[in-house]
């Protein structure tokens, strides 16, 4: 992402918080900054050194995951349970409506790629779940994928 993409992303998000009633602070606007620039997943610990590298005060872990909580709260951020780490949404900027989405993880390089997944698809999945006596709590799928370029590099 180039500096006018982040710059767009990050006014998008204050709007999309106004919005909802909350406010990006200057803090949780950082905390944001750092995952969009991210090409991987990171966990909150590892957003806090970027973050504390980076600037001059620094913040503690508890805080960031509160900063987190907040920003997932808004669809800004995801996290991947999986993996237990963070990723900017794909789709901040976008003007549609944020669907399911779905994460496509790179086993090799890491790299996450969030797609939205078919309405019947997560109808049939939560039917399944309900059959066998369960219940859904969490549609969001992350699947262990190659990605194209490592596809590529392991040929
Ligand atoms: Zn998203
Ligand atoms: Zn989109
Ligand atoms: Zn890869």
């Amino acid at each position: 992402m180039n500096k006018q993409e982040l710059a767009n992303t990050l006014t998008k998000a204050e709007h999309m918080c106004a919005h909802s009633g909350g406010r990006l602070t200057e803090k949780r606007k950082r905390i944001l900054e750092v995952l969009l620039s991210s090409l991987t997943p990171l966990s909150a610990y590892e957003v806090a050194d970027v973050y504390n590298s980076t600037s001059e005060s620094n913040m503690p872990p508890m805080s960031v995951y509160r900063i987190l909580d907040f920003l997932e709260s808004e669809q800004l951020v995801h996290k991947l349970s999986s993996a237990n780490k963070y990723v900017a949404c794909s789709h901040i900027a976008c003007d549609h409506k944020h669907q399911i989405p779905q994460f496509l993880i790179c086993s090799s390089c890491q790299n996450v790629k969030e797609i939205a997944i078919s309405k019947s698809i997560i109808d049939e999945l939560d039917q399944q779940v309900v059959d066998a006596g369960y219940k859904l709590m969490n549609s969001q799928l992350e699947l262990q994928c190659l990605c194209e370029r490592c596809t590529h590099n392991a040929a």
